[in-house]
């Protein structure tokens, strides 16, 4: 069965919104699971997503006795994240013959709350803040350490030296636990979009199976901006998921107005599912 001409309907008792094709996806009809790796990019935290994906695949064994399945890994869209998946991947099958995990990668069409990193100037930071954010941080992406200070005080002893360091960008994933432990409010969130250009080399390298596009629903050119950037990369792709903010009464037409623009290149099967805002744990 095509995903053309095929109308979004909104599931009334799920967040999830399918669009009839090949509505699905896992085998048994228990509907799409989803395991998420992080999406740091470090050499070390490579070797980590790769044994962490060779898990979750091996997870999917454990599942099938009770009639679940791994039916995705969700990843940074980033060349050597992705490879390293598909590596964890490869190399569970060759313990346990498997069915192959999608991996999908998620990218958005403008800047939202799904998107974003942590950022602070140390500089700003008082020298002697216990430094809860550090101790937070699941992903180990703040590291501070004490500057020299230059001011004595008595008995030989000196006042703490301004901090340095901060946030490594590559390692933050957008979580948003250190926001509300800074005692002093120096933490802001920078939201970003992911680069479109970067995105279609991605899945021209045909290692990704899906991508799940973050959008808000409200600006279509921004949609179609990114759809039309993607191109011919989309031929690479078995599962293209929409993922929209619930914008009430308007979302089905939003969806309409998405899927008119998508519905030509769409030949793979389509996922829909509404999010309201709010943080990523
Ligand atoms: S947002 Fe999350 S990952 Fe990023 S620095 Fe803060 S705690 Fe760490
Ligand atoms: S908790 Fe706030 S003030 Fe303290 S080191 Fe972290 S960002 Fe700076």
């Amino acid at each position: 069965m095509s995903a053309k001409n095929q109308k979004p309907h909104k599931n009334p008792h799920s967040s999830f919104n399918f669009f009839p094709p090949r509505t699905n996806l896992s085998k048994r009809g228990t509907g799409l699971s989803l395991y998420v790796v992080p999406a740091s990019r470090c050499e070390k935290d490579v070797i980590d997503i790769r044994n962490l994906s060779l898990v979750y695949t091996l997870a999917g064994y454990e599942q099938l006795v009770n009639q679940l399945s791994v039916d995705c890994i969700d990843c940074a869209a980033d060349a050597s994240v992705v490879s390293a998946v598909n590596e964890g991947i490869e190399a569970a099958r060759e313990i346990v013959p498997l069915r192959r995990p999608w991996v999908m990668i998620s990218v958005n069409d403008n800047e939202d709350l799904h998107f974003r990193k942590a950022e602070f100037d140390p500089a700003d930071c008082p020298p002697d803040c216990s430094r809860p954010c550090e101790v937070v941080c699941p992903a180990n992406a703040i590291s501070l350490v004490e500057g020299k200070s230059t001011v004595e005080l008595p008995h030989s002893t000196r006042s703490p030296g301004a901090l340095k360091g901060g946030v490594i960008t590559e390692r933050c994933y957008g979580c948003g636990r250190c926001f509300p432990v800074c005692p002093f409010d120096k933490i802001s969130v920078v939201t970003y979009v992911r680069n479109a250009t970067a995105t279609t080399e991605l899945l021209k390298r045909d290692n990704v199976d899906a991508v799940e596009i973050h959008t808000s629903g409200r600006q279509s050119a921004f949609f179609r901006e990114l759809w039309n950037h993607l191109g011919d990369a989309i031929r690479y792709l078995r599962l293209v998921a929409v993922n929209l903010l619930d914008i009430g009464d308007s979302t089905i037409s939003s969806m309409n107005t998405m899927y008119s623009i998508m519905e030509l290149q769409l030949d793979c099967y389509n996922l829909w599912q509404n999010f309201s805002s709010g943080p990523r744990e």
